[in-house]
């Protein structure tokens, strides 16, 4: 008897929670600072531009483009071994920070440097939602 590799699977805790309450409902969360009105990603306790701890969390447009991509060839989780090959891009939001995923909707050959992209959300477990991108 075999066992099936589980997918990792992102743990929301107390101070990602609104940013996973925003993706179950399709939204993408960021935290902006209330006093220099930076947007930061990931989770932070302090804002990395002016050091104060005034953080808010704010509906983002969900919006960016590609700023890097790659194609995984080989199996670095066994869970993601019918996967391969499998593509893992760096999104610049609109916002300005830049979030890791993958890309959907789109086939690995055809993804692009600076081609624009809309947030996309996969249940990954029951009820918690992580962020993909599509072309738009
Ligand atoms: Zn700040």
């Amino acid at each position: 008897m075999t066992t099936e590799a589980q997918r990792p699977v992102p743990a929301p805790d107390d101070e990602s929670a609104p940013f996973f309450d925003g993706a179950a409902r399709g939204v993408l969360m960021l935290q902006r600072c209330r006093d220099c009105s930076a947007f930061h990603w990931p989770v932070c306790e302090v804002c990395t531009e002016c050091l104060r701890d005034d953080l808010e969390w704010v509906e983002a447009s969900g919006r960016g483009t590609v700023h890097t991509f790659g194609v995984m060839h080989r199996v670095y989780h066994p869970a993601l071994a019918k996967d391969v090959p499998y593509n893992l891009a760096v999104v610049e939001l609109d916002e300005g920070p830049r979030v890791s995923a993958a890309m959907v909707g789109v086939s690995n050959e055809k993804i692009r440097v600076g081609m624009p992209v809309q947030v996309a959300f996969e249940e990954m477990a029951p009820g918690v939602f992580a962020p993909k991108f599509k072309p738009r």
